[in-house]
C-alpha cells in the first residue's frame, strides 16, 4: 500500500436488530485502527434488508457508538444508493458475468446443495436451464466466468496474510437479489470503494466473503484495499455472540446505566488477548 495513503476503515452495521459486544468490538478495531495511523473512521448504515431492515435503528447505533466513546464520520446509508448498484448489475449482465435464477431457498436445498464455508453452495441449477420470467429472478455471479476473466488474484489480511482469492467456498452467489439491485456482496463492494476505504475491518465470521469481493474489484475496476478480519468474541459457552442467544443489546447496557467507556476498554483487553 502507498504509505501516503491515509487509512480508511468503516463500521457497516444493519439495522435488522440491536447492537451486541460482538458489533462493539468490530466497531471498536476499526476505530483504533484508523484513528491509530492518524486516518479516518467511517459509519455506513447498510439498511437494504426490506422488511427486515428497521431505520430507526440507526439512531440507536449512533447512540451506542458514542457511548462506547468512539468518533465517526458517517457516509450515505445504502437506500440512497441504489442507483449506483443498478448501474454495476448492468455492466456485469452486459459481460455475460451473471445469470438469472429463479430457484427458491427449498430447490436449492432439493437439489442436493453441498455446504460450503457459508451456506450451501448454489448447485447450478439455472445455469442449465433457460429462464423462467414468469418467476421473481435473482442474479447470480458466474465463477467459472469470473475467473477465466480475472486470472489469479490476490489478497492480503493483515492477521492471515496474502490469501489466492477462491470462489469455490461460496460457489456462484447472488449479486443482484429477486427484490433489489443489489446484494450484500455487490452493495459492500461498492460501497467500499466509494467511500475510499482502505482497510476493510469486520469480524472473522466474514473471511470467506473478502474472496468474492476481491474477484468484484477486479471485474469493476475498482481500487483493492486490505482487509482485517477480527477474531470473534465467544459466548462463555464457547459459541459466537449474538443476540439470539442471549446477549444483551448495547443499548440495553447503555440504558441500564453501565459505563460504555469501561465497556470499550475491556473490548480492547480481551481482543488483545485473543490475539491481535
Ligand atoms: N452489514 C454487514 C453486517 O452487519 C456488515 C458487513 C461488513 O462489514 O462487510 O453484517
Ligand atoms: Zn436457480
Amino acid at each position: 500500500m502507498d504509505r501516503r495513503t491515509p487509512t480508511v476503515t468503516r463500521f457497516a452495521p444493519s439495522p435488522n436488530g440491536r447492537l451486541h459486544l460482538g458489533h462493539a468490538l468490530s466497531a471498536i478495531v476499526a476505530h483504533d485502527l484508523a484513528k491509530a495511523a492518524g486516518g479516518r473512521f467511517l459509519l455506513r448504515i447498510e439498511d437494504i434488508d426490506g422488511p427486515r431492515s428497521r431505520p430507526e435503528l440507526a439512531d440507536e447505533f449512533r447512540r451506542d457508538l458514542e457511548w462506547l466513546g468512539l468518533e465517526w464520520e458517517e457516509v450515505p446509508a445504502q437506500s440512497t444508493r441504489l442507483a449506483s448498484y443498478a448501474a454495476a448489475d448492468e455492466t456485469l449482465k452486459a459481460r455475460g458475468l451473471l445469470y438469472p435464477c429463479t430457484c427458491t431457498r427449498k430447490e436449492i436445498e432439493d437439489a442436493g446443495a453441498v455446504e460450503g464455508s457459508d451456506g450451501p453452495i448454489y448447485p447450478g441449477t439455472c445455469k442449465r436451464r433457460p429462464p423462467d420470467p414468469a418467476r421473481p429472478t435473482a442474479w447470480r455471479l458466474d465463477a467459472d466466468k469470473a475467473l477465466a476473466e480475472t486470472g489469479p488474484l490476490v489478497w492480503e489480511d493483515a492477521l492471515a496474510g496474502a490469501q489466492a482469492a477462491d470462489l469455490s467456498g461460496l460457489g456462484d452467489v447472488v449479486l443482484v437479489r429477486k427484490d433489489l439491485p443489489a446484494s450484500y456482496h455487490l452493495a459492500v463492494t461498492l460501497d467500499d470503494a466509494a467511500d475510499g476505504v482502505t482497510l476493510v475491518t469486520r469480524g472473522a465470521d466474514l473471511f470467506a466473503a473478502s474472496h468474492v469481493h476481491r474477484t468484484l474489484q477486479a471485474l469493476l475496476g475498482l481500487p483493492v484495499p486490505r482487509w482485517h478480519h477480527h477474531p470473534l468474541l465467544l459466548g462463555e459457552d464457547g459459541e459466537k455472540l449474538a443476540k439470539r442467544r442471549g446477549s444483551p443489546a448495547l443499548a440495553e447496557r447503555r440504558e441500564g446505566g453501565e459505563d460504555g467507556r469501561m465497556l470499550a476498554a475491556q473490548l480492547r483487553l480481551q481482543h488483545f488477548r485473543l490475539g491481535t
